[in-house]
């Protein structure tokens, strides 16, 4: 089976995992901090602030510009549910923007649309492991005066016109499994604003910066020092990483390219794709994925529900109409582009749907 994700941990990982166990210290300590400053400097902010998930990246993050009830935050629809579920948590609103039927990524022309006098934020998200349109949202940002939360949890070291995905606004990312690179579970918070990085910092430990002096309502999201451990390595190999899911990425997209019947993943002219996912537009979609499940090939859908059709969604009254996303939800198909691949395995893949479409 080849399989649609695979973290790669070596023997390093295992070392670095060993050396934290058997110095005792294994909560928040000494790596974390480490692995904070090395993020930083990779993505090019001043500050990060490690967490237990992206998802309270995201949380935190929102909090630490004093979103809250009364709040709007303009978001993409089409994105796993932790992005607008982050907003909810806050009290604030999540308000649904269509997204580019290329990119999957957010629209600027309609963020303008939902623009009103209670829109505090717009997060957008990186789909897939490419920058949405940073160039066009930081110009609405300054003109309507708005916060930016990048949901930068699939694109770690994806770049929009040079500059490194979550260094535009406050930016929010994962170390879940599947993604580019992990530290188990784990999130962390890039910016370049001293103050929303020690507020992150507060946020995630109870309020505090100062044992059991606490300044304000917080939480326990802390990072542990063996998961820093393995991010420290895995952020060693993560360019390398990058770089192999690029290469399968042009391997997919010229052995897909004559296909009809599929619409290969697109890069933006002047952006780094960072290939987290490796998504087609599929006619007959559902079939090719039983047949390829029936090939010993991983498939996933990314994402077959957008959040305003998600039922919790409609029971707080979305009735959006975002019909591009609907579309979109319809007819995308992920293929394996991961680093633990080999060339034969890209290339069953590409000679697998070949053969699915010439036989429809
Ligand atoms: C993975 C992911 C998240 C949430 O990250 P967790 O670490 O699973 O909490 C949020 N947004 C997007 C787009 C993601 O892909």
């Amino acid at each position: 089976m080849i399989p649609i994700a695979r973290p790669l941990l070596g023997k390093e990982e295992i070392d670095a995992v060993t050396e934290v166990l058997s110095s005792g210290m294994i909560a928040q300590g000494p790596k974390v901090e480490e692995f904070e400053l090395a993020f930083s400097e990779y993505t090019g902010c001043e500050y990060a602030a490690a967490v237990n998930s992206g998802t309270a990246a995201l949380h935190i993050a929102l909090l630490a510009h004093d979103i809250g009830k009364e709040d709007e935050v303009i978001t993409s629809p089409f994105t796993f549910i932790a992005t607008a579920n982050s907003i909810l948590y806050t009290g604030a609103k999540p308000v649904f923007a269509d997204i580019e039927p290329d990119t999957y990524n957010i629209d600027p022309e309609k963020i303008k649309e939902k623009i009103n006098s209670k829109t505090k934020a717009i997060m957008p998200v990186h789909l897939y492991g490419q920058s949405a349109d940073m160039k066009a949202i930081m110009e609405i940002a300054e003109d309507y005066k708005l916060v930016v939360i990048e949901d930068a949890c699939q694109a770690h070291g994806a770049e929009c016109l040079g500059k490194k995905a979550g260094s535009f606004g406050t930016g929010a990312f994962s170390f879940y499994p599947t993604k580019n690179m992990t530290t188990s579970e784990g999130g962390i918070i890039t910016t370049s604003d001293r103050e929303i990085a020690e507020k992150s910092k507060m946020i995630r430990a109870h309020g505090s910066r100062v044992r059991y002096l606490h300044e304000m309502l917080g939480f326990n999201l802390r990072m542990t020092d063996i998961a820093a451990a393995i991010g420290l390595a895995q952020l060693e190999k993560l360019d390398g990483f990058n770089a192999s899911r690029q290469k399968n990425a042009a391997m997919l997209s010229e052995g897909l390219k004559s296909i009809s019947g599929i619409v290969p993943a697109t890069t933006r002219k002047g952006y780094t794709h960072v290939f987290h996912q490796y998504t087609i537009r599929a006619q007959n979609r559902d079939k090719l994925a039983d047949f390829l499940k029936e090939k010993g090939i991983g498939t996933g859908v990314h994402y077959p529900i957008p959040i305003h059709k998600q039922p919790y969604y409609m029971e707080l009254g979305y009735k959006d109409s975002l019909p591009i996303s609907d579309k979109a939800a319809e007819e995308v198909l992920s293929l394996p582009v991961h680093p633990a691949l080999s060339r034969d395995d890209v290339l069953k893949v590409i000679k697998e749907v070949k053969e699915f479409y010439a036989s429809a």
